[in-house]
């Protein structure tokens, strides 16, 4: 055995010798000098694409995903029959002021819903599943199929949200099979950061489809095995169009295992000597539940601090994936009866989001926990780009308090991603040989470099498409071209609000953070349509008002002229006015001042009290401002200073659902919808004249 090991290598290169020696000193032929530089070239198995004769394209677009990484809602379509692959939400960065959550714009679906036939879902993360809350609510989505675990999570979001009648959630498993007239569906497990994440296929007239969701290779997952064998007979039938995640598409070589993270962690936690403190993504279901059970082993009580962790706990221990017993976890307050040694802290706030618990504890400002000298603070988790300067700020502050940080590094391999990187991307293209290709789940330079990592494994240049969420991509008889754009733009959620007026109210808020506000106050008799004063102009944010007196006695100018000269017209309305003055002081505003500041007219009409009241009723929702504006009229300068003092500075920061918020909304909303809340507590009786509308 031994000799016939050694003896191969050498056997071989004596044979190349050979032959190279032969075709250097023979002089055969151009054409079969080329088939000796292939040797190695045989001919393999060709894909047998198939197509049903039809002359309707099979439609296929992302209302989501593209050049982004969240709100993932992708439709293929066929005839009279649409299936929608994920429903996401997307978090929204520090520029969206106020806003909680970015859907996409559902028009479509709505338009269409009655060719819907069902949602299917790959996995159970927020930014495939988030958003079936808003869809749901809005489009009439018949059946939702997702696997075990991603079901779970929707039905209890549902439950939550009070939607549970709204749809069906089934589980599918592995093997399942759907179909309709003209789609067929099926699914195959791939690896990534939670349980139950599967790839789906869609069988279409004109060829086949295969999604991965979110994935990557794991040879030694902490869940499923990858169904290759699924995969490479999909590759074998042909498919058509392939949309993979490209979140990695920039990452050289292979993404590390999750088994190898997890052992890692086990040794920091025998070695570390009193408490541990663990933080990772709450969507790293797999690790969470490891990390769980390492704890366990080595005789920790845990604390869980962060509802979106409590929750993918519970969940995972009704579905008896998690067996350890209730009286392991413990409460933070419950935290001084245990040695230090005995407990673990897991924890959120591995982005060093400010409101996180964890960085509550780093400043001090958690009510039960706070950070000792022989703490251990673990970040299994790595920070997302812009997040940088944030973690790095929460590891200095834990560092300075004594306790020791131990981040992810080569010399502590405690973190992995969820998604493929180039090497696995390339094991995808082998396996599955696509004619088309669609890059999704990715920044747009992702997608470009997942096109070109396609390029260097089999696909045939040109079949790569750098789409933008709405561009409809149509599949006929072997043939794809881009069609026409459905409407996908984002939709900003502020608070409970999915309505466009959200999206205006962000649009105002973000006016008020670049540019500031003016409030125009103008006060007129609507019986005789007189102008009863000067108007009076404030501004807040936008420009100093004492070094800017002759903008501010122009702007007096253009507004009074405005203003009389609608009050003369033959029939002047608040609207009519209010109007007026946006658009003659706008322009004034930003050739002077290069802004644009947010104009809000507040006209105080002296009527008498019987029919404003009547106007108030009718003006439904505004009574809050009534109050804060007639009381400008009694007490100018004091009240106009409360009631502008807290818009423009609290709608610049963001403080979600603070009052801060709240007012911020109150002024921005004015001018965009009634939806105001009533807050004035101010007595009416005081008012000795009441605005009939304020804009
Ligand atoms: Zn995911
Ligand atoms: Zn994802």
């Amino acid at each position: 055995m031994q000799n016939f090991k050694s003896n191969l290598p050498k056997n071989i290169t004596a044979e190349t010798e050979a032959k190279t020696e032969i075709s250097k000193s023979s002089s055969l032929p151009n054409d079969s000098e080329d088939t000796d530089a292939k040797p190695f070239v045989f001919k393999q198995k060709a894909v047998n694409r198939h197509y049903e004769p039809t002359t309707q394209p099979t439609k296929v677009f992302a209302l989501g995903g593209l050049e982004e990484i969240g709100k993932n809602t992708y439709v293929v379509e066929y005839g009279n029959e649409i299936i929608i692959i994920d429903a996401g939400v997307k978090f929204p960065d520090a520029s969206l002021l106020g806003v909680s959550a970015v859907i996409p714009d559902y028009s479509y679906l709505k338009e269409n819903q009655h060719k819907i036939k069902a949602l299917f879902i790959t996995h159970g993360h927020e930014d495939h599943i988030g958003g079936i809350q808003y869809l749901v609510k809005d489009v009439h989505i018949p059946v939702i199929y997702a696997p075990e675990l991603g079901a779970a999570l929707i039905r209890d979001r549902l439950k939550e949200a009070k939607l549970q009648d709204k749809t069906v959630v089934k589980d599918y498993k592995a093997d399942d099979r759907w179909r309709s007239s003209n789609l067929k569906v099926s699914f195959a497990a791939l690896n990534h950061s939670i349980p139950d994440a599967f790839g789906i296929l869609i069988e279409t007239p004109n060829g086949n489809i295969f999604t991965t969701g979110d994935y990557k290779f794991d040879w030694t997952p902490l869940g499923h095995y990858t169904e290759i064998n699924k995969l490479a007979a999909i590759g074998d039938a042909g498919v058509e169009l392939l949309l993979a995640d490209s979140t990695n598409a920039e990452v050289e070589g292979y993404t590390p295992g999750e088994k190898g993270i997890i052992d890692n962690i086990d040794k920091l936690f025998l070695k570390a000597p009193g408490r541990i403190f663990i933080t990772t993504f709450a969507s790293n279901v797999h690790r969470i539940q490891y990390i769980i059970e390492a704890a366990h082993k080595n005789g920790r009580k845990i604390v869980i601090l962060g509802r979106s962790i409590e929750r993918i706990i519970k969940i995972i221990r009704q579905m008896g994936h998690l067996k350890i017993s209730e009286k392991e976890f413990i409460k933070p307050i419950d935290v001084q009866k245990y040695k230090p040694n005995e407990v673990i802290v897991l924890t959120t706030g591995s982005q060093g989001e400010p409101m996180a618990a964890l960085s509550r504890i780093a400043n001090n400002r958690h009510p039960q926990i706070n950070i000792q000298p022989t703490d251990t603070v673990i970040f299994s988790s790595s920070p997302i780009p812009g997040n940088k300067a944030d973690v790095e700020n929460l590891v200095n502050r834990l560092t300075r308090v004594g306790a020791k940080v131990i981040e992810n590094s080569p010399q502590h391999k405690i973190h992995t991603s969820g998604h493929a990187s180039q090497e696995e991307q390339k094991l995808l293209f082998t396996l599955l040989r696509p004619n088309y290709f669609l890059p999704m789940h990715g920044e747009f330079r992702m997608l470009k470099k997942h096109i070109e990592t396609g390029e260097s494994v089999n696909l045939e240049k040109g079949h790569g498409f750098l789409l933008a969420n709405g561009d409809q991509l149509e599949l006929l008889g072997g043939k794809a071209k881009v069609g026409k754009r459905v409407e996908a733009e984002a939709v900003y959620i502020d608070g409970k609000d999915a309505t466009a007026q959200a999206s205006n109210v962000i649009r105002e808020r973000d006016i008020l953070s670049r540019d500031g506000l003016m409030a125009v106050v103008v006060s007129i008799d609507s019986q005789t349509n007189k102008l009863l004063s000067a108007p009076k102009i404030i501004s807040r944010g936008s420009f100093y008002v004492r070094e800017s007196a002759n903008i501010i006695a122009e702007s007096i100018n253009i507004v009074t002229n405005t203003v009389l000269e609608i009050l003369n017209s033959p029939k002047p309305t608040f609207g009519a006015i209010k109007q007026g003055i946006k658009s003659s002081l706008s322009p004034y505003i930003f050739n002077t001042k290069r802004r644009n500041p947010l104009i809000i007219p507040v006209i105080l009409n002296k009527k008498s009290d019987v029919s404003n009241d009547t106007q108030n009723r009718n003006n439904n929702g505004n009574t809050s401002n009534n109050g804060n504006n007639g009381n400008n009229n009694n007490n100018n300068d004091r009240s106009t200073n409360s009631s502008t003092n807290n818009k423009p500075t609290s709608s610049a920061t963001r403080t979600k659902g603070t009052s801060g918020e709240g007012k911020a909304n109150n002024s921005a909303k004015s001018t965009s919808s009634n939806k105001n809340q009533t807050t004035t507590k101010k007595s009416k009786d005081t008012l000795t004249s009441k605005p009939l509308a304020i804009r």
